[in-house]
C-alpha cells in the first residue's frame, strides 16, 4: 500500500494513530463508506433492522455468566476475593463475536447497492461470520485466507464452503492473516464499484476502525447493563484478548469514560516475548503503517513488517487497531501478553472449572485473569468484580488442543 496519508483533515484519527494510508483509488470508496456510516448506520431504520437480526438470528443479548468455580481455582486460599463474570460471545451464532460486525457490514453493503462481498480471515471466524451473513442476505462472498490458516483451521474452511463462499488460499509471505488482508485490499482496489470489503477487526483505513467498534460496542453496552443488574455497580476491571482489537474495543467502549474501571488487553506472546516468535504488537511494536492505517506494528528499523506468531490464528497478526495504540499511549488501557502455553493451560482450566471450551484467542485473556484481578484488588484494597470477554468457543481449535494437551498429561 502507498505510504501517503490522504486524510488531511485528521478525521478518523485516534491521537496520532489511524488515518488512511492507501492508494488514491480507494479514497472515493472510503469516502462513500464514511458517508454511509454517518447517514445509514446512524439511522433508526438501519439500527432497528440490525438489532432485530441480532436478537432473532444471532441470539443476543448474550448472557453474562458468573464463573464461581474458575474464580475459586484462581484464588484457592481466598486471600484476595474477587467475583468473575464472563461475557458469553461464544454463544453467538457461529461461535464468536465476529458476527455482530459482519452482519452490520453486510446489511450496510446491501443498502449501499453493493453486489459482491470480499473478506479476509485468520482463524476463519470472520470468514464464517461473513459467509453466514452473505448466505442469509443473498450476496456472493469470497474470502481470502492465508494458506497456513487454511491448514490449521480446516473445519472453518469447510463451513465457509458449505455456506456458499469461495475460500481463496493466499500463499504469499507468512501465509497468515496479514497476507490475506493484503490480497483482499488488492481485490477491493480492482472491484470497488460493485464490491464491499468486509474487514473483520477494528483495523484498516478510516472509517473501518470506527465502523467495527460501533458494531462491536453492543458487547460492552449489554455488559454495562448486565453487570449493573448483577452487582448494582460498575465492574472494577475488564479484560479482553487483542488481535486486531475488535472484541476488546467492543467491550471497553462504554467503560473508557469511567475512571473507576481498570481495562486490560492481552496480546499473544507466542513462544515468549524474548523470542522472535510472538504477536505482541503493543508490547514490543514500533509506530508504523500497515493495511491502510498508522498504529503500532511489528517491524524492523526500516519499517519492514515482521512475521507474527501465535498458536491462535486470530491473534497471529503483526498489527493492531489504531484506537488501541492511542489507548496504550494515553495509559487508559494496560496491555499484557500471554504465551501459547499460557493459553493452552487456560483452556483446560476453564473447561474443567466451568464446562466451557474457550477459543485459543480467548484463552489468552483468561490466562491473565489472576494477574489482573490481583492488581485491581491491590489498587482498590477490597474484593473486586472482574469481567472477561469470552470472545469465542474452541470447537475450531479442537485438533490443536488435543495435539498439544495430550502429551502434557492433563487429559484423562
Ligand atoms: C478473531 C478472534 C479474536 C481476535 O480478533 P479481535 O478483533 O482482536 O477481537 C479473538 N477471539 C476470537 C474468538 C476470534 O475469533
Amino acid at each position: 500500500m502507498v505510504a501517503q496519508d490522504h486524510n488531511r483533515n485528521r478525521q478518523g484519527y485516534f491521537g496520532k494513530y489511524g488515518g488512511r494510508y492507501v492508494a488514491e483509488t480507494l479514497i472515493a470508496p472510503l469516502d462513500e463508506l464514511t458517508k454511509a456510516v454517518e447517514q445509514v448506520v446512524a439511522s433508526s431504520d438501519f439500527q432497528n433492522e440490525w438489532r432485530a437480526y441480532l436478537t432473532n438470528y444471532v441470539g443476543r443479548p448474550t448472557p453474562l455468566t458468573e464463573a464461581k468455580r474458575l474464580a475459586k481455582t484462581l484464588d484457592p486460599t481466598g486471600q484476595f476475593l474477587f467475583r468473575l463474570f464472563l461475557k458469553r460471545e461464544d454463544l453467538c451464532h457461529t461461535g464468536a463475536h465476529k458476527i455482530n460486525n459482519a452482519l452490520g457490514q453486510i446489511l450496510l453493503a446491501k443498502r449501499m447497492g453493493k453486489t459482491r462481498i470480499v473478506a479476509e480471515t485468520g482463524a476463519g471466524q470472520h470468514g464464517v461470520a461473513t459467509a453466514t451473513a452473505c448466505a442469509m442476505l443473498d450476496l456472493p462472498c469470497e474470502v481470502y485466507m492465508g494458506a497456513l490458516d487454511v491448514e490449521r483451521q480446516a473445519p472453518n474452511v469447510g463451513r465457509m464452503r458449505l455456506l456458499g463462499a469461495r475460500v481463496i488460499p493466499v500463499v504469499a509471505g507468512s501465509r497468515t492473516l496479514k497476507d490475506a488482508m493484503n490480497e483482499a485490499l488488492r481485490d477491493w482496489v480492482t472491484n470497488v464499484a460493485t464490491t464491499h470489503y468486509c474487514i473483520g477487526s477494528a483495523a484498516g483505513p478510516h472509517p473501518y476502525p470506527t465502523l467495527v467498534a460501533l458494531f462491536q460496542s453492543v458487547i460492552g453496552d449489554e455488559t454495562h447493563s448486565q453487570i449493573h443488574a448483577a452487582t448494582e455497580g460498575l465492574p472494577d476491571g475488564v479484560i479482553a484478548c487483542v488481535g486486531g482489537g475488535s472484541n476488546a474495543i467492543g467491550i471497553f467502549r462504554p467503560f473508557i469514560s469511567e475512571p473507576s474501571v481498570t481495562l486490560f488487553g492481552v496480546e499473544a506472546a507466542g513462544h515468549g516475548i524474548q523470542t522472535p516468535h510472538h504477536a505482541a504488537t503493543l508490547t514490543l511494536g514500533r509506530v508504523g503503517v500497515l493495511h491502510g492505517s498508522k498504529s503500532y506494528v511489528l517491524c524492523d528499523e526500516r519499517g519492514q513488517i515482521q512475521e507474527a506468531h501465535s498458536i491462535s490464528a486470530g491473534l497471529d497478526y503483526p498489527g493492531v487497531g489504531p484506537e488501541h495504540s492511542h489507548l496504550k499511549d494515553a495509559g487508559r488501557v494496560t496491555y499484557l501478553s500471554a504465551t501459547d502455553n499460557d493459553a493452552l493451560t487456560a483452556v483446560s482450566q476453564c473447561a474443567r472449572a466451568e464446562g466451557i471450551i474457550l477459543a485459543l484467542e480467548t484463552a489468552h485473556a483468561f490466562s491473565r485473569i489472576e494477574t489482573c484481578a490481583r492488581k485491581v484488588a491491590q489498587l482498590r484494597k477490597r474484593p473486586v468484580t472482574m469481567v472477561v470477554c469470552l470472545s469465542g468457543r474452541g470447537d475450531k481449535d479442537l485438533s490443536t488442543l488435543l495435539e498439544r494437551l495430550a502429551p502434557t498429561g492433563v487429559l484423562p
